[in-house]
């Protein structure tokens, strides 16, 4: 079964090929302007309702759902129909509701310091699979209007560049998000930046940077070996000339390996010819890496060195640490189902400590 997303709209139209023409139109405009499942499609006769529900069943099934931050931050793990497992996260903040998106099972990239990386690659998910994140978001979003999508989740979306575009293309096109509403995160994969530079629709472009020196960098986001940090520079002034963005960096403040004088300086070299603004978070803890976040004050000190040195920064809130959402903390591990209870389970009784 493809999924209520997976279809293109001439794909769709062959679905309901036996249907009177304006149903084509119903059923996508249900799908994505009014974000409805097939069931709620209330118009539409019972028959063919009946029929959507079986032929565009989600592909998405909800296998956990915390929340954390007093409600103002949810977290779901989604099991895929092959058993692969991907999380998504929705945040709400005064102004506005943005949700951050899966875009692979797993990763491949290994960054050290992230969870996802940590467990390893497991498969691309499909545009259908990333658009029915956002789907569900929306609709768990409401009355609340969720306005903004960062494809900063699990997976590197460069290395899906197809899909993920494809699914930019649908939420811009037929879900009515603005381009400047969308945030692609990349560890810096040189040519699918330069083929981002090339499209005509211009996204908001976030490089996961860590360090400004490409012996810290080869060790901490091994992807830097191939493309290191001057060929990086390139691509991301290009991207900027081409799409007229500004272009964030993220630094994860890692205690003792990044947060030092001499780490602010090199960021603020390389950031300010590019006009790029410096996204600091604080290192968020994963199993698999054992050395500790820079604590607040480190932090603050991190970021007035940068804007002294006339680089443009500020501190990232951390969202969803509670619930193990937190940048970097989203794990693929498909644990056996009695272990998916133990775990939650735990994580419950730990919530009511
Ligand atoms: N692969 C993409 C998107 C996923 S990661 C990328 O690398 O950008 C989203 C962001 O979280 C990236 O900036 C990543 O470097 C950061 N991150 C990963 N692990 C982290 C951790 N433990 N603490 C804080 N941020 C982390």
């Amino acid at each position: 079964m493809p999924g209520p997303y997976e279809l293109s709209r001439e794909e769709m139209a062959g679905l309901l090929a036996h249907e009177p023409s304006y149903r084509v139109r119903q059923v996508w405009d249900g799908l994505h302007t009014r974000v409805l499942q097939p069931a709620e499609m209330t118009e539409l006769p019972v028959a063919l309702r009946t029929h959507l529900e079986e032929v565009l069943a989600p592909s998405l099934t909800e296998a956990d759902r915390r929340e954390g931050d007093e409600g103002e931050t949810i977290k779901w793990r989604f099991d895929l129909h092959d058993g692969a497992r991907i999380e998504t996260v929705l945040m709400h903040y005064p102004d506005r509701s943005t949700v951050c998106v899966s875009t692979q099972a797993g990763c491949a990239m290994d960054c050290q310091f992230c969870a996802t990386g940590q467990a390893g690659f497991t498969r691309q998910l499909t545009t259908g699979e990333i658009v029915e994140q956002v789907a569900e978001a929306m609709r768990a979003a409401r009355p609340r209007r969720l306005s903004r999508v960062v494809f900063m989740g699990m997976g590197e979306p460069l290395a899906n560049y197809d899909r993920v575009w494809g699914a930019i293309v649908r939420l811009h096109g037929d879900m009515g998000l603005s381009a400047r509403h969308l945030t692609l995160s990349t560890v810096g994969l040189v040519p699918g930046i330069r083929r981002l530079a090339g499209e005509d629709l211009p996204v908001n472009l976030a490089v996961s940077l860590h360090a400004a020196n490409d012996e810290l960098r080869d060790r901490l986001l091994p992807i830097n070996r191939r493309y290191p940090l001057t060929v990086l520079a390139e691509a991301c002034q290009g991207y900027v000339q081409a799409s007229g963005r500004r272009l964030s960096f993220e630094w994860a403040l890692i205690a003792g390996v990044n947060d030092r004088a001499s780490d602010a300086a090199e960021l603020a070299a390389y950031a300010r010819p590019l006009g790029a603004h410096i996204n600091l978070i604080p290192l968020n803890p994963t199993p698999g890496y054992g050395v500790l976040g820079t604590p607040p004050e480190g932090v603050r000190r991190f970021r007035r060195m940068l804007t002294d040195l006339g680089a443009n920064a500020t501190v990232r809130v951390t969202r969803g640490s509670d619930i193990d959402a937190a940048c970097g903390q989203l794990a693929t591990a498909a644990p056996k189902p009695q272990s998916v209870r133990l775990s939650s389970r735990m994580h419950r009784s730990n919530e009511l400590r």
